[in-house]
């Protein structure tokens, strides 16, 4: 078979497969399966517009209460123990991000991360699962006393960090095993 004879199959071939379509096209089952996948499409677009909209709302309306948290490979990151909008969204790029990372990009962007910072540095998990704790055991607690329990909490475990750093220091000092120093402190 020649190569021109070849594309005439081929030719021959499309022409029935568009002849199927079209013949799909007017399908009454195929019109209303297209009619549902719009529809579909509409609805996700209003409610992601909704989600982005209640989004946006909250973090303008939240009285953000800021940590840092430090890590040896990106640059310093801050973010709201409140309402959870964090700089790392900022080391992205916009396009990468879906709508609500964008939401918060923006207002990153345009307003900045801007409220009470008292110095404070946390891993965001830890300072979530304590904050969280603080607001479960105190059911109805406002947020400026829930604040407050948390700075004691975060003080609470810096000094057990430098009391147990401490022992550590001491244990090397003396030569023996931490936990013998840590039982001495019980006693
Ligand atoms: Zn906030």
């Amino acid at each position: 078979m020649s190569q021109n004879e070849h594309i005439k199959k081929l030719e021959s071939k499309l022409n029935d497969v568009n002849g199927t379509i079209e013949e799909f096209e007017v399908n009454p089952i195929i019109i209303e399966y297209k009619k549902l996948l719009l529809e579909k499409k509409q609805l996700e677009n209003e409610i992601t517009a909704q989600t982005c909209q209640i989004e946006l709302g909250r973090i303008k309306k939240c009285q953000h209460y800021i940590l840092a948290q430090y890590n040896l490979f990106k640059p310093s990151i801050k973010y709201c123990i409140k309402c959870g909008l964090s700089t790392d969204v900022l080391t992205s790029y916009r396009e990468e991000l879906n709508e609500l990372g964008r939401v918060r990009y923006d207002y990153l962007t345009e307003t900045g991360l801007i409220g009470i910072n008292n110095g404070y540095c946390c891993d965001p998990d830890l300072a979530n699962e304590i904050y969280t704790r603080i607001k479960k055991a105190n059911p109805g607690i406002d947020e400026k006393t829930a604040i407050k329990y948390f700075e004691i909490a975060l003080d609470n475990m810096m000094s057990i960090k430098v009391h147990n750093e401490r022992i550590r220091s001491r244990a090397k000092r003396l030569d023996v095993n931490p936990s013998s120093i840590i039982s001495m402190y019980k006693k």
